[in-house]
């Protein structure tokens, strides 16, 4: 005995009654099965419908091997008993929006077939988009699908859809029966097959074996829109949406684009020059600032090499990064005679510069923790950073003591 499947018969139907004939708790979970069902179990690449059966939510739809399809509730208190009659109803936005993606997919993977004898060999309905995995093997003159074929496939699919093609499902009982039709991929089932035909039975745009739930025109599917290719293990994975999702990512990604031109006080049709104008002036005012920097770090280098007298010496700092502190430290350190201290301001960090006496490493080490200061170093170079910069004066006070 089997689920008698209503959608395959009327794909509109949102909601009928029903009969309960098996329910089976499992954990939290309670898995009813109907006599007949609208709900669409997942499969063939098309997630399931949700929905309510009386006031319980069916939250997963699912058939097993003896083609029976579960219909899956949480709610505890679930007072369903076998043997009577339900109300049942799908969530009929989320089922069309499916629809739509399916078909979508299909009349896409039909294109790519009779244009570039690409072979439809993954497909993934994502929340953000879908992808096929498009390989080339029954057209030998192409060997790539770059951007313009994607472009040509997605006009040829939009085609389809505003000349509302019909979408047919014929439905054979046997391999034997259905062996004769023209389909873009080999059959694999030896009985009940449903053969989904876009267009004319003698000239379809697609045809192939598919057991979801499709809309009965072309046209429902709205558009179809690509927006990449990449190649991915020998194949070619084309991303894309379909119907109302195409519309959302669209509203979403002219969302984006039009705070980015009321950003740049730019157009559509030069937001990209005036970004590219704005990266050049940036990269000229960084290259001016890295100059600079390095100007002002030479005249602080000389400065204090001047004021050297062997006694400690302390210099603060605001403007000049850790980096080129430690590059003015390291050229004095052949001259200091006694303690050189560099403090970053902005990080309340404190560098140590010698000669090797005294060994600046174990002054941190011995010093630095007293003020909650963390760090370390060599005997030439060591740094200490602080968590407040009133610890900085006390720290190097305390090691001048030391040095006396
Ligand atoms: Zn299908």
């Amino acid at each position: 005995m089997h689920t008698i499947r209503l959608f395959q018969d009327d794909v509109y139907l949102k909601n009928a009654k029903s009969n309960v004939t098996e329910i089976n708790e499992n954990k939290d979970k309670i898995d009813i099965v109907l006599d007949k069902t609208i709900f669409f179990p997942t499969g063939g690449g098309q997630s399931c419908d949700i929905g309510t059966i009386d006031k319980y939510h069916v939250v997963d739809v699912y058939e097993d091997e003896e083609n029976l399809i579960h219909h899956t509730i949480l709610e505890p208190d679930c007072n369903l008993t076998i043997n009577t009659e339900v109300e049942i109803k799908i969530d009929w936005d989320l089922r069309f929006e499916n629809m739509q993606r399916h078909c979508g997919e299909h009349i896409l993977s039909g294109i790519f077939h009779r244009e570039y004898g690409g072979v439809n060999r993954g497909f993934h309905m994502g929340d953000d988009y879908m992808t096929i995995d498009i390989s080339l093997e029954d057209n030998l003159n192409y060997t790539e699908i770059n951007w313009d074929m994607c472009l040509n496939a997605e006009s040829y699919a939009n085609e389809i859809i505003w000349k509302n093609e019909p979408v047919k499902v014929l439905r054979f009982n046997s391999y034997e029966q259905a062996k004769d039709f023209p389909v873009r991929k080999p059959l694999e089932l030896d009985e009940d097959i449903s053969i989904v035909c876009i267009g004319s039975l003698e000239n379809p745009s697609d045809s192939v074996a598919c057991c979801g739930t499709h809309p009965a025109t072309a046209g429902q599917v709205g558009f179809i829109k690509i927006y990449k290719v990449e190649s991915n293990k020998g194949m070619y994975r084309i991303y894309f949406e379909a119907g109302k999702k195409a519309l959302l990512e669209y509203d979403k990604s002219y969302d984006v684009l039009t705070k980015l031109t009321n950003h740049f006080s730019a157009g559509i049709n030069d937001v990209m020059d005036k970004i590219k104008a704005r990266e050049e002036k940036n990269k000229s005012a960084r290259d001016r600032a890295y100059r600079l920097a390095k100007h002002v770090a030479s005249l602080e280098e000389s400065k204090i090499r001047k004021a050297l007298s062997g006694q400690p010496t302390v210099y603060k700092f605001d403007i000049l990064t850790i980096d080129e502190l430690l590059g003015i430290g390291r050229n004095l350190s052949e001259m200091l005679t006694s303690i050189l201290f560099l403090v970053h301001n902005p990080t309340n960090t404190v560098l140590l510069f010698s000669n090797g006496k005294p060994d600046c490493g174990k002054l941190v080490k011995d010093n630095a923790n007293i003020y909650g200061g963390k760090g370390g170093g060599r005997k030439e170079s060591a740094r200490a950073i602080f968590p407040k910069e009133e610890y900085i004066d006390v720290f190097i006070d305390l090691i001048e003591k030391h040095l006396r």
